[in-house]
């Protein structure tokens, strides 16, 4: 039967294919509340799971009985068959089920909680690490519960594999970049996560924030995702089928007549020239910036380097990652940012690091963190600086808010270009710093910020979070998350026009720079430097080419005084119609 349900638009396009459910983190399963009537049919879904997962030890123990396989395995099997066998997780989540009407996966992560707590308070470290155990084998229930396969679904020709999960994070979802994945659908984030993010820069269909596709979802559901609607349609009929193969054959048309554009000059139709540049996450990144033949990188997203790895990658391996950006880009400005990690980028060898935060977007991240870990910062600004030798390399500071920060920040950087003065290592000694503006007290308070650095860009995706104490990540806020508020708007021209009458030059790197429906907007504003997915570059462009610079510019004041987020959605419609 074919069914829709609909969550938050966030990374344009069609795609149809076979479902492939996936588990991030057993922290992250869904709860919900079981009907009276639906609770005997949830504990036998219990039941079979514990027995798909005692079939599976089982097969695993035939292969570890083999001549050859380490002794260790075995032993291990056992302890996982023991564990999955004991009362406390095979009968007490039943008893949560019954008592609380919950889920199984939820019923199961509490009780395995509860025992796991207490493996806290052993002094032995063996028992302590036991806890590792039962964490593995819940993980392997709720596989089970969720119907997670061995492996990917099989696919006809013409289908794409659409990953199905409660949550993503950043780092999961940046490996999708080496993986063959047609769309992605979430129960949760919001549309400027950074998982979202990523999505838009591979180019790929997603809807997140849907709160339930994924228990209704069964691995190989034949899928679509509307990846301009919002939508998830499941099980689609034929005429359903023959309607988006339509839609996305056209979408594929208009995109590869977009190519055109590549070697045009971006200039509006008063002859106002414009640097259309792109924001990346990795190196690899760079054939898609070429592609499009963008006018430099106005942000490279260097945490991701940190992602995915048990390790922290060395001053030397950034060095190689930023060289070959600065190489590949011949003379184009490549604007390097330093470690932005926190909030919803998370790094596992930085743990050690971290500390619980209660509000992580409000906590230790990005330069704060960096300041607070002047050997991991260190190291990073050396390897910029070492990597300036070879290109038009500039230095972005994230998420500035005190002028004290700024001070300490271009102190760390001149240190780090003593050392390398003493070492004889070359690199520009006139690299330009800039700073981020995404914190309304920057864009405020822009004073300290225009006396010390040589640039801006305002990164509109955390400048809304803040303005308007909106979680970005967070799909029951996400209604309220707002680009069009007139207090956003005013935050992003004033930084605009302060930052240009101080004769500095001002981008904008957050996602509003990439979407078309904000093209003329910003134009008005005078913003002359976009930076977005190398994805999003030439449908920029169009918009540019189309635009009148001088006109824009008056209507956008107008714009700017209205009081009401609808009103400045009802003119903006008539000022892109
Ligand atoms: C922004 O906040 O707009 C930005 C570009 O930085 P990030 O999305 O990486 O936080
Ligand atoms: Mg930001």
């Amino acid at each position: 039967m074919t069914f829709s349900i609909f969550g938050l638009a966030v990374s344009q396009g069609i795609a149809i294919g076979r479902a492939h459910l996936v588990s991030h983190a057993i922290m992250e399963v869904a709860q919900y509340q079981l009907r009276d009537k639906d609770i005997p049919a949830e504990i036998s879904r219990l039941e079979k799971a514990f027995a798909t997962t005692a079939a599976e030890l089982e097969s695993l123990r035939a292969e570890a009985t083999a001549p050859g396989s380490p002794a260790e395995l075995s032993a291990f099997l056992d302890l996982h068959t023991m564990i999955l066998a004991d009362p406390m997780l095979a009968e007490e989540p039943k008893v949560l089920i019954r008592d609380r009407r919950c889920n199984a996966e939820w019923a199961l992560v509490q009780q395995m909680q509860q025992v796991t707590a207490q493996f806290d308070e052993f002094d032995d470290p063996y028992l302590r690490e036991r806890k590792q155990d039962i964490v593995q084998v819940v993980e392997r229930v709720i596989k089970a519960l969720q119907g997670k396969p061995r492996k990917l679904a099989k696919r006809g020709k013409d289908e794409d594999l659409i990953v199905i999960a409660h949550d993503l994070s950043p780092a999961d979802t940046i490996q999708f970049k080496n993986l063959r994945i047609g769309g992605f659908v979430t129960d949760l984030g919001g549309a400027t996560s950074h998982t979202a993010i990523v999505a838009r820069s591979l180019a790929i269909p997603a809807v997140v924030g849907m709160h339930h596709a994924r228990p209704l979802i069964q691995d190989d559901d034949l899928l679509i995702v509307d990846g301009t609607r919002g939508a998830l349609i499941i099980d689609p009929d034929e005429r359903i089928l023959e309607e988006y193969r339509l839609k996305k054959t056209a979408l594929e048309l208009q995109r590869s007549k977009l190519k055109r554009l590549k070697t045009a000059h971006a200039a509006t139709l008063d002859g106002v020239d414009i640097s259309l540049q792109a924001n990346i996450e990795l190196p690899q990144d760079m054939a898609d910036v070429k592609a499009v033949d963008a006018d430099g990188v106005g942000l490279f997203r260097t945490e991701f380097l940190f992602m995915n790895r048990d390790d922290l990658p060395d001053e030397n391996e950034q060095f190689e990652a930023y060289r070959t950006v600065a190489k590949a880009m011949m003379g184009k400005v490549v604007t390097i940012r330093t470690l932005d990690i926190g909030a919803d980028k998370e790094a596992k060898a930085l743990r050690g690091a971290e500390r619980i935060q209660p509000n992580p977007a409000l906590g230790l991240r990005a330069i704060r963190y960096c300041l607070a870990e002047p050997q991991i910062f260190m190291a990073q600004l050396r390897a910029i600086l070492r990597a300036s030798h070879y290109g038009k390399v500039r230095l972005l500071i994230p998420m500035l808010a005190h002028a004290s920060e700024v001070d300490q920040a271009l102190a760390m950087i001149e240190a780090a270009k003593v050392q390398l003065r003493a070492q004889k290592v070359k690199f520009d000694e006139d690299i330009e710093i800039g700073g981020m503006v995404e914190v309304p007290a920057a864009a405020l308070a822009l004073g300290p910020f225009l006396k010390q650095l040589d640039f801006l860009s305002i990164g509109t995706n955390d400048l809304i979070q803040y303005t308007l104490a909106i979680d970005r990540t967070d799909e029951a806020v996400a209604h309220l998350y707002d680009p069009l508020h007139p207090a956003v708007l005013r935050l992003i021209s004033l930084v605009i026009q302060t930052g240009q009458r101080a004769g500095l030059a001002v981008s904008v790197c957050g996602e509003m720079a990439g979407d078309p429906k904000m093209t003329r907007l910003l134009l008005g504003m005078g913003l002359r430097t976009f930076s977005m997915h190398p994805s999003q570059v030439l449908e920029i462009k169009q918009q540019i080419l189309m635009a009148d610079a001088g006109q824009l510019a008056g209507k956008v004041a107008r714009l700017l005084r209205m009081e009401e987020s609808e009103r400045v959605r009802e003119l903006l419609v008539k000022i892109n119609a």
